[in-house]
Protein backbone atom coordinates (compact mmCIF):
# COMPACT_ATOMS: atom_id res chain seq x y z
CA UNK A 1 0.00 0.00 0.00
CA UNK A 2 1.27 3.30 -0.20
CA UNK A 3 2.39 5.23 2.35
CA UNK A 4 1.32 8.68 2.18
CA UNK A 5 3.96 12.02 2.73
CA UNK A 6 3.21 15.49 2.53
CA UNK A 7 4.50 19.12 3.21
CA UNK A 8 2.36 21.75 5.02
CA UNK A 9 2.58 25.30 4.75
CA UNK A 10 1.31 28.75 4.05
CA UNK A 11 2.23 29.73 1.12
CA UNK A 12 2.92 26.37 -0.54
CA UNK A 13 2.21 26.44 -4.21
CA UNK A 14 6.10 27.66 -4.75
CA UNK A 15 7.50 24.06 -2.76
CA UNK A 16 9.91 21.80 -4.84
CA UNK A 17 9.38 18.97 -2.07
CA UNK A 18 6.89 17.23 -3.26
CA UNK A 19 8.96 17.09 -6.64
CA UNK A 20 11.99 16.23 -4.37
CA UNK A 21 10.65 13.37 -2.99
CA UNK A 22 9.11 11.63 -5.94
CA UNK A 23 12.72 11.47 -7.67
CA UNK A 24 13.80 10.14 -4.40
CA UNK A 25 11.07 7.90 -4.24
CA UNK A 26 11.50 6.73 -7.88
CA UNK A 27 15.54 6.14 -7.10
CA UNK A 28 14.74 3.85 -4.44
CA UNK A 29 11.70 2.33 -5.24
CA UNK A 30 9.67 3.64 -2.17
CA UNK A 31 5.96 3.43 -2.77
CA UNK A 32 5.06 6.80 -1.60
CA UNK A 33 2.85 9.53 -2.23
CA UNK A 34 3.93 13.17 -1.23
CA UNK A 35 1.54 16.52 -1.89
CA UNK A 36 1.39 19.73 -0.79
CA UNK A 37 -1.06 21.26 1.61
CA UNK A 38 -2.18 24.56 2.42
CA UNK A 39 -2.91 25.18 6.07
CA UNK A 40 -4.89 27.97 7.08
CA UNK A 41 -2.90 30.57 9.31
CA UNK A 42 -4.73 29.60 12.26
CA UNK A 43 -5.52 25.82 11.55
CA UNK A 44 -1.71 23.66 11.26
CA UNK A 45 -2.64 21.78 14.45
CA UNK A 46 -5.80 21.00 13.24
CA UNK A 47 -4.08 20.17 9.74
CA UNK A 48 -1.82 18.05 10.99
CA UNK A 49 -3.93 16.03 13.12
CA UNK A 50 -6.11 15.24 10.17
CA UNK A 51 -3.36 14.09 8.45
CA UNK A 52 -2.64 11.41 11.25
CA UNK A 53 -5.86 10.52 11.42
CA UNK A 54 -5.98 9.65 7.86
CA UNK A 55 -3.01 7.18 8.13
CA UNK A 56 -0.51 9.78 6.72
CA UNK A 57 2.63 8.67 8.29
CA UNK A 58 4.57 11.86 8.38
CA UNK A 59 5.20 15.37 6.96
CA UNK A 60 7.49 18.27 6.65
CA UNK A 61 7.01 21.41 7.73
CA UNK A 62 7.88 24.64 6.04
CA UNK A 63 7.14 28.79 6.54
CA UNK A 64 5.40 29.85 9.20
CA UNK A 65 4.48 26.69 11.27
CA UNK A 66 8.05 25.60 12.14
CA UNK A 67 8.06 26.98 15.55
CA UNK A 68 4.38 26.19 15.85
CA UNK A 69 5.33 22.32 14.81
CA UNK A 70 7.29 22.21 17.73
CA UNK A 71 4.74 23.33 20.24
CA UNK A 72 2.60 20.47 18.89
CA UNK A 73 5.16 18.22 19.65
CA UNK A 74 5.91 19.32 23.11
CA UNK A 75 2.32 20.24 24.06
CA UNK A 76 0.31 16.95 22.89
CA UNK A 77 2.28 15.06 25.38
CA UNK A 78 0.43 12.32 25.32
CA UNK A 79 1.29 11.63 21.82
CA UNK A 80 4.93 12.18 22.04
CA UNK A 81 7.60 10.18 22.34
CA UNK A 82 10.80 11.60 21.23
CA UNK A 83 12.49 13.99 19.40
CA UNK A 84 15.39 12.35 16.68
CA UNK A 85 18.65 13.18 18.35
CA UNK A 86 19.41 15.76 15.19
CA UNK A 87 16.32 17.71 16.48
CA UNK A 88 16.59 17.48 20.28
CA UNK A 89 17.82 21.21 20.11
CA UNK A 90 15.72 22.65 17.99
CA UNK A 91 12.83 24.85 18.74
CA UNK A 92 11.56 24.72 14.90
CA UNK A 93 10.81 21.45 13.45
CA UNK A 94 10.91 20.86 9.84
CA UNK A 95 9.83 16.40 10.18
CA UNK A 96 7.08 14.84 11.90
CA UNK A 97 6.84 11.47 12.16
CA UNK A 98 3.16 9.78 12.74
CA UNK A 99 3.72 6.60 14.29
CA UNK A 100 1.20 4.54 16.98
CA UNK A 101 -0.68 7.54 17.20
CA UNK A 102 2.08 9.99 18.32
CA UNK A 103 3.92 12.62 16.78
CA UNK A 104 7.40 12.58 16.73
CA UNK A 105 9.44 16.35 15.71
CA UNK A 106 12.84 16.76 14.06
CA UNK A 107 14.68 19.37 12.36
CA UNK A 108 16.68 17.91 9.46
CA UNK A 109 17.45 21.97 7.97
CA UNK A 110 20.84 22.09 9.81
CA UNK A 111 22.26 18.19 8.94
CA UNK A 112 21.10 19.67 5.54
CA UNK A 113 23.06 22.86 5.46
CA UNK A 114 26.17 20.56 6.73
CA UNK A 115 26.08 18.42 4.16
CA UNK A 116 26.13 20.53 1.81
CA UNK A 117 28.62 22.51 2.93
CA UNK A 118 30.60 19.42 3.64
CA UNK A 119 29.70 17.25 0.74
CA UNK A 120 28.33 19.22 -1.99
CA UNK A 121 30.79 22.34 -1.70
CA UNK A 122 33.78 20.68 -0.29
CA UNK A 123 34.37 22.91 2.53
CA UNK A 124 35.11 22.54 6.42
CA UNK A 125 32.87 24.23 9.13
CA UNK A 126 35.52 22.76 11.64
CA UNK A 127 38.16 25.61 12.82
CA UNK A 128 36.03 28.49 10.66
CA UNK A 129 35.40 31.56 11.35
CA UNK A 130 31.69 31.28 11.20
CA UNK A 131 28.70 34.29 10.99
CA UNK A 132 24.97 33.37 11.08
CA UNK A 133 23.08 36.34 9.28
CA UNK A 134 19.47 36.04 11.12
CA UNK A 135 17.35 35.01 13.86
CA UNK A 136 14.12 33.59 12.61
CA UNK A 137 13.11 30.20 11.99
CA UNK A 138 15.80 29.21 9.52
CA UNK A 139 18.86 30.22 11.54
CA UNK A 140 17.12 28.66 14.77
CA UNK A 141 17.33 24.91 12.78
CA UNK A 142 20.91 25.03 12.06
CA UNK A 143 22.54 27.00 14.83
CA UNK A 144 23.37 23.37 16.86
CA UNK A 145 24.24 21.39 13.70
CA UNK A 146 26.92 24.25 13.00
CA UNK A 147 28.01 24.23 16.58
CA UNK A 148 28.41 20.32 16.46
CA UNK A 149 31.33 20.73 13.61
CA UNK A 150 33.43 22.20 15.94
CA UNK A 151 34.41 26.08 14.46
CA UNK A 152 36.82 28.39 15.80
CA UNK A 153 34.60 31.27 15.95
CA UNK A 154 31.07 31.63 15.83
CA UNK A 155 28.96 34.91 15.58
CA UNK A 156 24.90 35.88 15.27
CA UNK A 157 23.86 38.82 13.60
CA UNK A 158 20.87 40.14 12.84
CA UNK A 159 19.16 43.31 11.68
CA UNK A 160 17.21 43.99 15.08
CA UNK A 161 19.73 43.16 17.89
CA UNK A 162 17.38 42.15 20.55
CA UNK A 163 16.27 39.37 18.60
CA UNK A 164 19.49 37.76 18.64
CA UNK A 165 20.27 38.06 21.88
CA UNK A 166 16.60 36.67 22.14
CA UNK A 167 17.75 33.75 19.61
CA UNK A 168 21.17 33.46 21.65
CA UNK A 169 18.88 32.71 24.71
CA UNK A 170 17.15 29.92 23.77
CA UNK A 171 20.30 28.19 22.40
CA UNK A 172 21.66 25.06 24.58
CA UNK A 173 24.99 25.10 22.85
CA UNK A 174 26.89 21.76 22.58
CA UNK A 175 29.71 20.23 23.95
CA UNK A 176 32.18 21.13 21.81
CA UNK A 177 30.78 24.44 21.43
CA UNK A 178 29.35 26.05 24.97
CA UNK A 179 26.88 28.65 23.97
CA UNK A 180 29.38 31.01 26.22
CA UNK A 181 31.26 31.32 23.17
CA UNK A 182 28.50 32.14 20.55
CA UNK A 183 28.04 36.52 20.11
CA UNK A 184 25.73 38.08 18.69
CA UNK A 185 26.54 41.56 16.51
CA UNK A 186 24.91 44.24 14.76
CA UNK A 187 25.62 44.47 11.15
CA UNK A 188 27.72 47.50 11.62
CA UNK A 189 29.27 46.30 14.31
CA UNK A 190 30.95 43.44 12.28
CA UNK A 191 33.30 46.40 10.96
CA UNK A 192 37.04 45.03 10.59
CA UNK A 193 36.06 41.19 10.96
CA UNK A 194 36.35 38.73 8.63
CA UNK A 195 34.92 35.09 8.42
CA UNK A 196 35.42 32.13 6.43
CA UNK A 197 32.01 31.10 6.04
CA UNK A 198 29.06 34.04 5.99
CA UNK A 199 25.73 32.50 6.13
CA UNK A 200 22.27 34.28 4.94
CA UNK A 201 19.79 32.66 6.76
CA UNK A 202 17.48 36.19 6.77
CA UNK A 203 14.74 36.86 4.76
CA UNK A 204 16.37 39.63 2.93
CA UNK A 205 16.43 37.91 0.11
CA UNK A 206 12.65 37.40 -0.61
CA UNK A 207 12.50 41.14 -1.09
CA UNK A 208 15.46 41.14 -2.93
CA UNK A 209 17.41 43.31 -0.34
CA UNK A 210 20.44 42.10 1.74
CA UNK A 211 21.75 42.99 5.55
CA UNK A 212 23.78 45.63 5.70
CA UNK A 213 27.40 43.61 6.48
CA UNK A 214 31.07 45.14 5.54
CA UNK A 215 32.38 45.02 2.36
CA UNK A 216 35.62 43.52 4.05
CA UNK A 217 33.85 40.78 5.60
CA UNK A 218 34.78 37.65 3.57
CA UNK A 219 38.21 36.28 4.50
CA UNK A 220 40.18 35.03 1.59
CA UNK A 221 38.92 31.99 0.53
CA UNK A 222 35.51 32.20 2.06
CA UNK A 223 32.24 30.82 1.09
CA UNK A 224 29.40 32.80 1.00
CA UNK A 225 25.97 30.70 1.59
CA UNK A 226 22.45 32.40 1.10
CA UNK A 227 19.93 29.83 2.10
CA UNK A 228 17.50 31.38 -0.74
CA UNK A 229 17.26 29.28 -3.75
CA UNK A 230 15.96 29.33 -7.34
CA UNK A 231 17.29 32.52 -8.02
CA UNK A 232 20.84 34.82 -7.68
CA UNK A 233 20.04 37.32 -4.28
CA UNK A 234 21.77 40.68 -3.82
CA UNK A 235 23.79 38.65 -1.32
CA UNK A 236 25.31 36.43 -3.69
CA UNK A 237 26.03 39.30 -5.95
CA UNK A 238 27.75 41.02 -3.15
CA UNK A 239 29.71 37.98 -2.13
CA UNK A 240 30.91 37.54 -5.74
CA UNK A 241 32.01 41.46 -5.97
CA UNK A 242 33.95 41.32 -2.61
CA UNK A 243 36.18 38.46 -2.18
CA UNK A 244 34.07 35.38 -1.55
CA UNK A 245 35.88 32.30 -3.25
CA UNK A 246 32.96 30.05 -2.90
CA UNK A 247 29.29 31.34 -3.45
CA UNK A 248 26.26 29.02 -2.82
CA UNK A 249 22.44 29.75 -3.13
CA UNK A 250 20.60 26.67 -0.72
CA UNK A 251 19.03 24.31 -2.64
CA UNK A 252 21.67 21.62 -1.96
CA UNK A 253 20.42 22.29 1.62
CA UNK A 254 17.13 21.86 0.94
CA UNK A 255 17.71 18.54 -1.63
CA UNK A 256 19.91 17.77 1.53
CA UNK A 257 17.34 18.39 4.54
CA UNK A 258 14.90 16.38 2.30
CA UNK A 259 17.03 12.95 2.18
CA UNK A 260 17.30 13.20 5.55
CA UNK A 261 13.49 13.37 5.94
CA UNK A 262 13.44 10.60 3.81
CA UNK A 263 16.15 8.82 5.43
CA UNK A 264 13.83 9.39 8.82
CA UNK A 265 10.82 8.33 7.31
CA UNK A 266 11.80 5.35 4.81
CA UNK A 267 15.32 3.60 6.14
CA UNK A 268 16.81 4.26 2.79
CA UNK A 269 19.01 7.05 1.98
CA UNK A 270 18.17 8.62 -1.82
CA UNK A 271 21.80 9.49 -3.85
CA UNK A 272 20.96 13.48 -3.09
CA UNK A 273 24.02 14.36 -6.12
CA UNK A 274 21.46 13.36 -8.84
CA UNK A 275 18.67 15.01 -7.97
CA UNK A 276 20.52 18.64 -7.46
CA UNK A 277 21.96 18.55 -10.82
CA UNK A 278 18.37 17.79 -11.93
CA UNK A 279 16.96 20.61 -10.06
CA UNK A 280 19.99 22.70 -11.26
CA UNK A 281 19.09 22.25 -14.40
CA UNK A 282 15.88 23.70 -13.93
CA UNK A 283 16.98 26.76 -11.73
CA UNK A 284 18.81 29.74 -13.15
CA UNK A 285 20.95 29.63 -10.42
CA UNK A 286 24.37 28.06 -11.94
P1 LIG B 1 11.98 34.33 9.15
O1 LIG B 1 10.90 35.22 8.66
O2 LIG B 1 11.76 33.51 10.37
O3 LIG B 1 13.36 35.15 9.37
C1 LIG B 1 13.41 36.46 9.38
C2 LIG B 1 14.87 36.90 9.63
O4 LIG B 1 15.30 37.65 8.49
C3 LIG B 1 14.99 37.77 10.83
O5 LIG B 1 16.25 37.55 11.42
C4 LIG B 1 14.90 39.17 10.21
O6 LIG B 1 15.54 40.17 11.00
C5 LIG B 1 15.68 38.95 8.94
N1 LIG B 1 15.36 39.92 7.87
C6 LIG B 1 14.20 40.02 7.18
N2 LIG B 1 14.30 41.00 6.26
C7 LIG B 1 15.54 41.53 6.38
C8 LIG B 1 16.23 42.58 5.71
N3 LIG B 1 15.66 43.26 4.72
N4 LIG B 1 17.51 42.84 6.07
C9 LIG B 1 18.11 42.12 7.05
N5 LIG B 1 17.50 41.13 7.74
C10 LIG B 1 16.22 40.83 7.39
O7 LIG B 1 12.34 33.39 7.91
P2 LIG B 1 13.03 31.99 7.97
O8 LIG B 1 14.10 32.05 9.00
O9 LIG B 1 12.02 30.94 8.06
O10 LIG B 1 13.67 31.85 6.49
C11 LIG B 1 14.78 32.63 6.09
C12 LIG B 1 15.23 32.20 4.71
O11 LIG B 1 15.78 30.89 4.71
C13 LIG B 1 14.12 32.18 3.66
O12 LIG B 1 14.62 32.78 2.48
C14 LIG B 1 13.85 30.72 3.45
O13 LIG B 1 13.37 30.45 2.13
C15 LIG B 1 15.24 30.14 3.64
N6 LIG B 1 15.23 28.72 4.01
C16 LIG B 1 15.84 27.83 3.14
C17 LIG B 1 15.89 26.50 3.44
C18 LIG B 1 16.57 25.58 2.49
O14 LIG B 1 16.39 24.36 2.61
N7 LIG B 1 17.36 26.08 1.56
C19 LIG B 1 15.29 25.95 4.67
C20 LIG B 1 14.74 26.98 5.53
C21 LIG B 1 14.69 28.29 5.18
P3 LIG B 1 14.72 40.96 12.15
O15 LIG B 1 14.81 40.12 13.37
O16 LIG B 1 15.45 42.24 12.25
O17 LIG B 1 13.30 41.14 11.66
Amino acid sequence: MTDKYAVIGNPIAHSKSPLIHQMFAAQTGQDISYEAILAPLDGFAATVERLRDQGYKGCNVTVPFKFEACRIVNDVTSKVIDVFDLGENADAINTLVFRNNKIIGGNTDGVGLVRDITQNLNSNVAGKRVLLMGAGGAACGVVHPLLDQRPQEFVIANRTLENAIKFKQTIRGTAQFPVRSVSVSSYPNLSGKQFDIVINATSASLMDEMPNIPKTIFAPGALAYDMMYGRDTPFMKFAREHGAAIVSDGLGMLVEQAAESFYIWRGVRPDTASVLKKLRAELPIA
